[in-house]
C-alpha cells in the first residue's frame, strides 16, 4: 500500500514542480531578514500568499502584534511585532482523521560580514541547487509545506484530517513570536511537522539553547601611551576562554539517555564571537577597554535547563573569585536573547514518528534515518508549551547561518512528497 502512496504523491507534486522552483527563487530574492527587535518578513509572506491564490488555496495574512498585549508569558519582551505578518492556510479534511500542522518560518538571519560568492539574494539555480540566504533555513521547507496544500486543492483531494499550513515570523534569534501568535490565533493540532533542513532525515528531538555575553569592562582610556601601567581586559579574557573550554569538556562528558545517545558531543558549548577593540583602519592602536565573549550553550531535551544554567553561572562566579583581575573587574553575565530555548523529544514509537517513517520510506524507497536535530528551533515551543507532538523533516542543503547557503531543489520536492504522503495517511 505504501509503495502505492509513493507513486501517487509523485504524480500529485510533479505538475507543480516548475512553479515551486520559481516560488522558491522569488522567496529567496525577497529580503526577509530578522534582526532583533525587528523583522522584515511580510513582503515574502505576500509573495507566498499570491502563489497560494494562483493555485486556488485560500490563505490569511495577519499581523502578529496582538501577542504583545496577550499577556502570554512566553512572549519575549525585547521584540517588536507590529507589521510582521504570519500566513495561515488550511485544507479541511473529511473529519474522520486527525489534523496535521505544517509549520515553517519565513524570517532569515542577516547575511553576516563574510563575503558571499554571489549575492545572498541571488536565488540563482545551478547544479540542482537554489542559492541564497534562507534557501535552506528555511524557505525550501516552507515551499515544500505550501506544495502539499496546492497539490491537495489541485487534485480535489480531501484528506481524512485537516491539513494546516503556517509560515511564521520571528523564529531566528529564538524569538518564537510567530509560532506563539499562530497558536493563540489558529489553535492546536493533533501533530506538527516543521520542515527545517534535516537532509531528508527525521529529527524527533531538538536541543535547548542559551546565548550569553560575558563582558569585562576594564577601561583605562587615560592610561595607554600616557601611564606606565596599562589596564586591559584583552589577556584576562584568555583565562575566561580557558574557563569556557573546561566547561565545554565537562558538558561533553554528559551521556544522553534519549534521541541524542549516538551524538559524540551531545551538548556543545561554543564561542560564537570574541570582541575586544577592532582591526579596522579607523581604530587607533590602543588596548581595548571592553572585551566580550559570546557563548552558546545547548541542552538535552531531558535536562532541567534552568538548573543547568544556574550551575554554569555559579561556576563562573567561583572562577572569577579565584582570579585577581576578575575580582577587580567583574565578568558581567548578559543573556543575549532573554531566557533559554527548551528542547523536545518525541518517542520513536509515537504514531507521528511511525507515520513519517512510513511516508519517507515509501517516497525515498529506503529506510529513513530517524535521529535528532543538531540545533534548537520552534519545535520546543510547539511540543512542550502547546502540547502538539512535533518532529522535523526537511530538505538537504548547507550554509545555514553562514555564507553561500543553498538548498538542493530535488530534496525540496522529495520533502513535499513525503509530507503529502504523511498528510494522506496520518490518522493518529
Ligand atoms: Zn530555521
Amino acid at each position: 500500500m505504501m509503495d502505492g502512496v509513493g507513486a501517487e504523491v509523485r504524480k500529485l507534486i510533479r505538475p507543480l514542480q516548475a512553479d515551486l522552483k520559481r516560488l522558491l527563487q522569488e522567496l529567496v530574492r525577497t529580503n526577509s531578514v530578522a534582526s532583533p527587535p525587528d523583522g522584515n518578513e511580510t513582503p515574502a509572506q505576500q509573495v507566498l500568499q499570491v502563489f497560494f491564490r494562483e493555485h486556488g488555496v485560500k490563505s490569511v495574512l495577519y499581523d502578529t502584534a496582538f501577542i504583545e498585549k496577550s499577556g502570554n508569558a512566553l512572549v519575549r519582551k525585547n521584540r517588536r511585532y507590529r507589521g510582521r505578518k504570519n500566513l495561515h492556510a488550511h485544507v479541511s479534511g473529511t473529519g474522520r482523521g486527525k489534523s496535521l500542522l505544517l509549520n515553517g518560518h519565513m524570517d532569515t538571519v542577516p547575511p553576516g560580514v563574510s563575503a558571499w560568492s554571489r549575492s545572498p539574494w541571488s536565488g540563482q539555480s545551478g547544479d540542482g541547487r537554489i542559492h541564497g540566504l534562507g534557501a535552506f533555513d528555511m524557505k525550501g521547507g516552507v515551499v515544500a509545506n505550501a506544495a502539499v496544500l496546492c497539490a491537495l486543492v489541485r487534485a480535489g483531494i480531501r484528506p481524512s484530517g485537516d491539513v494546516l499550513f503556517e509560515s511564521v515570523v520571528d523564529e531566528e534569534w529564538g524569538g518564537g513570536g510567530g509560532t506563539i501568535a499562530a497558536r493563540l490565533r489558529s489553535g492546536s493540532a493533533d501533530a506538527c511537522v516543521i520542515s527545517e533542513g534535516t537532509q531528508l532525515e527525521i529529527y524527533r528531538a531538538t536541543r535547548g539553547g542559551f546565548t550569553v555575553d560575558l563582558i569585562v569592562d576594564a577601561g583605562d582610556t587615560s592610561g595607554y601611551f600616557s601611564k606606565s601601567e596599562v589596564v586591559s581586559p584583552a589577556i584576562a579574557i584568555g583565562r575566561l576562554l580557558g574557563w569556557v573550554d573546561r566547561c565545554a569538556k565537562r558538558r561533553a562528558r554528559l551521556k544522553s539517555t534519549g534521541a541524542y545517545k549516538t551524538f559524540s558531543d551531545p551538548v556543545p558549548v561554543q564561542v560564537l564571537a570574541i570582541e575586544a577593540n577592532g582591526l579596522g583602519r579607523e581604530i587607533p592602536l590602543s588596548v581595548p577597554s571592553r572585551a566580550t565573549v559570546r557563548v552558546y550553550f545547548q541542552f538535552l531535551p531531558e535536562e532541567d535547563v534552568d538548573t543547568v544554567i544556574d550551575g554554569i553561572h555559579a561556576d563562573l562566579v567561583e572562577f572569577s573569585k579565584a582570579d585577581k583581575f576578575f575580582q577587580k573587574y567583574p565578568i558581567q553575565w548578559v543573556p543575549l536573547l532573554g531566557g533559554p530555548l527548551y528542547g523536545h523529544e518525541l518517542a520513536l514509537d509515537h504514531p507521528l514518528t511511525r507515520c513519517m517513517a512510513e511516508s519517507a520510506g515509501a517516497v525515498l524507497q529506503r529506510k529513513p534515518v530517524v535521529t535528532a536535530a543538531p540545533y534548537p528551533c520552534d519545535a520546543g515551543l510547539i511540543h512542550r508549551d502547546f502540547g502538539i507532538p512535533t518532529l522535523l523533516f526537511g530538505p538537504c542543503g548547507a550554509g545555514a547561518h553562514n555564507v553561500d547557503e543553498y538548498v538542493e531543489f530535488g530534496s525540496v520536492l522529495r520533502t513535499a512528497e513525503v509530507l503529502l504522503a504523511a498528510a494522506l495517511t496520518w490518522n493518529g
